[in-house]
This record gives structure tokens, sequence and C-alpha cells, in this order.
């Protein structure tokens, strides 16, 4: 028997449609795959040649369990000058982002406590929320308001027991992008009812329109903001497993004591790459930037065409997340895709209970994909 934890914790909708998908082209099956977020660039060659470098010197051990200075030096002084949130490397904790959201999760909440998120957001967030025992708290947003949050919809739900809130900007799986009032409006909310945020910023350089602010850069918010990103995203780096968490140092004190119980630190090798991908050129990140953005308006206008089919302009990430009118739940809508037009969306629905009617388009893909991918729902769509 699993733990009485985990049984409450669904499988991530996300990885399991990637997995699926993964099978079938084992299989010989073709899909056009909309669903993992991740870029489909290689990696830019002067990192790869940075981490071949650090193999070669023999850079293959255990390093300290925070991640190697050069690399938390270099987070923060991103950190400093493009997020103005205003730290030193001993605020860094490198660790893949992911694991610092789950090693977050368990340092900060107890069973009772109540986290505050955005419906939809993205799938792990209520999953480690569940496995530390506390409650989500959803905040219904509209299509309409192109999913945004604010502090009065926040207000509306915090309770005594409130403990953390949680915001993503730009947003999986809506692309939204919250503005700095806004932001501004949140931070003056949890400042004054003493609440904890957790600001993940993974896709911070993936904006088209608008800018991103950091909430830790607002006066008084560092204190009680725990900030995490990494290259993931914005550096197609998916498969290196490295990111950080931004904290005050007692917060990289504590969470650290999580790491040096579970993986120890990062991988070696890669912290030397990273430092390379964060201050060598930025050429390839910004030209990858510039293609999603032409992917973006793409898949926009085709994706409108759909009868019955409606979806928002997002202005960040690389996610579509369309509504349909069709009398079909998500979950049934990406099986019916995945076999009749041979097209992988995840459901709306794992992103929450708003997500419902809704899916998820990943155009980190070709433009070939995207035309051929559309077209093949849009015939589809009008079976059903
Ligand atoms: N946050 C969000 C919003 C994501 O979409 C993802 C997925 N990559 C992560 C965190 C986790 O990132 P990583 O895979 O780099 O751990
Ligand atoms: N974050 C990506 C996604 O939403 C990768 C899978 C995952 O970690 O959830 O597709």
């Amino acid at each position: 028997m699993v733990s009485k934890r985990l049984m409450d914790v669904p499988e991530s909708g996300t990885v399991a449609i990637a997995n699926i998908v993964s099978q079938l082209k084992h299989e010989g099956i073709e899909i056009i795959s909309f669903s993992m977020g991740e870029p489909d660039f290689d990696t830019p060659d002067n990192i790869k040649e940075a981490c071949v470098r650090s193999l070669n010197k023999g850079f293959t051990h255990y390093t300290p369990s925070t991640g190697i200075p050069e690399l938390r030096k270099a987070i923060a002084e991103r950190a400093s000058n493009d997020n103005k949130i205003k730290c030193t490397a001993k605020n860094v904790l490198v660790t893949p982002t992911k694991q610092a959201l789950f090693m977050i999760a368990l340092a900060y909440l107890d069973p009772g406590d109540e986290v505050i998120l955005p419906d939809p957001a993205w799938v792990s967030y209520e999953a480690v929320i569940r496995l530390a025992g506390a409650k989500p708290v959803y905040v219904t947003t509209k299509f309409e308001d192109n999913f945004k949050v604010n502090a009065d919809m926040m207000a509306s739900v915090v309770t005594e027991r409130t403990k953390m809130l949680i915001l993503n900007s730009p947003s999986n799986p809506t692309g939204s992008v919250l503005p700095r009032d806004t932001l501004k409006g949140i931070a003056d909310l949890c400042i004054d009812k003493k609440i904890r945020v957790l600001s993940d910023e993974i896709y911070e350089h993936i904006i088209y329109e608008g800018e991103h602010v950091s909430i830790a850069s607002f006066d008084n918010m560092f204190d009680r903001t725990l900030t995490i990103s990494g290259l993931s995203k914005t550096y197609a780096m998916t498969g290196w497993r490295l990111g950080w968490l931004i904290a005050p140092e007692k917060d990289i004190s504590a969470v650290n004591k999580l790491q040096t119980h579970s993986i120890t630190c990062v991988t070696s090798f890669t912290q030397p790459a990273a430092v390379e991908a964060l201050k060598g050129t930025q050429e390839p990140r910004k030209r990858m930037v510039e293609e999603f953005k032409k992917r973006r308006n793409l898949a926009f206008d085709l994706i409108n065409e759909i009868d019955g089919v409606e979806c928002n302009r997002p202005e960040g990430a690389f996610y579509l997340f369309p509504r349909y009118s069709h009398k079909i739940s998500s979950e049934d809508l990406a099986m019916y895709m995945m076999k009749e037009a041979h097209v992988a969306i995840t459901p709306g629905r794992s992103f929450g209970p708003a997500g419902e009617n809704h899916f998820r388009l990943s155009y980190a893909t070709s433009e070939k994909n995207i035309i051929d991918g559309i077209a093949s729902m849009k015939r589809a769509f009008s079976k059903l």
C-alpha cells in the first residue's frame, strides 16, 4: 500500500500524455506532439562545450550542496540586474526547479495549512501541496480576463490558515503575464496578511508583450518570497535538470537541509555550463524567443479558425489554452485527438477544475507541425 498522502495525488497529467506519445512513437505510430512543455531547439553550442570542458577536466564529483560558488554568484547577479531582486550568492540554492518546489512544500507546509493558487495552474503545484498534507485553495480565473488573478480575488479566500500563495507569471498553462500593478496589489495583500509567496518564474524570458516583474523586487517582499526559476525553458535545457531557488539566507539553509538528504547537489559538470548559459552570449536565447513569437501568432490564428474553439492571445510561455464548446470532457478529447487526429494535447482538467472544456497546446514545435497538427485537429473537431 502506498502512503495515504500519495493516494491523494494523481500522476502528472503533462508527463502522462508525454509518456503515451513516447510509447506510440516507439511503436512506430507518428504523433504530432503539442503536449510536453519543452523547447524543440538544441541547447546552444557554447553551453554544451562548457559542459564537455568540465567533464574533460574531471569535474565529476560532488559539489557543495548549495551549488558551486561561481554559479550561485552568476544567478544572484542575473536576479539583481534583470529581476531587480536585491540578493547575493548566499541567497541562492542551485537545484532543479521541480525539486525546489517539492522541497519548499516539505519545508514550509504543515497539515491543515492552506495554499492559494490560481485555477488553472500548472499540475505539480496541487500535487506538492497535497503531498505535504496541506490544502490547495483555488482562485478561479476567467477566460474573459485572460486567466489573470488579482489581489481582490486572492483576498476573498484568505483565512487564518493561509500560509502561502503561488504565482506563476508567465503562466503555464495559460501564457498570461501579470502586470506590475496587479503584482503590487498581491504584494500588499501578502504583507498585510503575513502570507509567504512562492513565485515560479521559469518562463521569465519567454515573453512577447509586457514585462516580466518579480514580486520579490517590491519593497518588503524579499523576506517573504521564495522565487524559483531555471535554465530548462530559457536555454532549451530541460534534460539538464538545472534550476534554482532565490530566498532569504535562513530559507536557503532550511531548504538546503532537504537537499542534503535528497539529491545532495546538482550534477557537477553541468554547473560550469550553467555559468556559461547565464554569462555567455544571449543571442541563441533571443532567437528562440523570436521564433516562439512567430509560432504563437501562427498557432493562435489557426486554432481560432476551428468552429467551436476559441483562444486568447497569450503574452508569454509557449502554450495556448483554448476553450471548446463540444460536449466531451477534456480527458476524452485528448484521447480522441490522439486516436483520430494523431495529435497529442494535454487535457485542460489536468490544470485544475477551471481547466475543464479547455486543452493545452504547446507550440514549442516546428511551424510544419503546427500547421499540419492543427489542420488535423480541425478535421477531427468537425466529426464531433
Ligand atoms: N514550473 C513550471 C510552471 C513548469 O512549467 C515547469 C515544467 N518544466 C517547471 C516548473 C519545472 O521545471 P523543470 O523541468 O526545469 O524542473
Ligand atoms: N513543465 C512541462 C509541462 O508542463 C514539462 C512537464 C512537467 O514538468 O509538468 O509540460
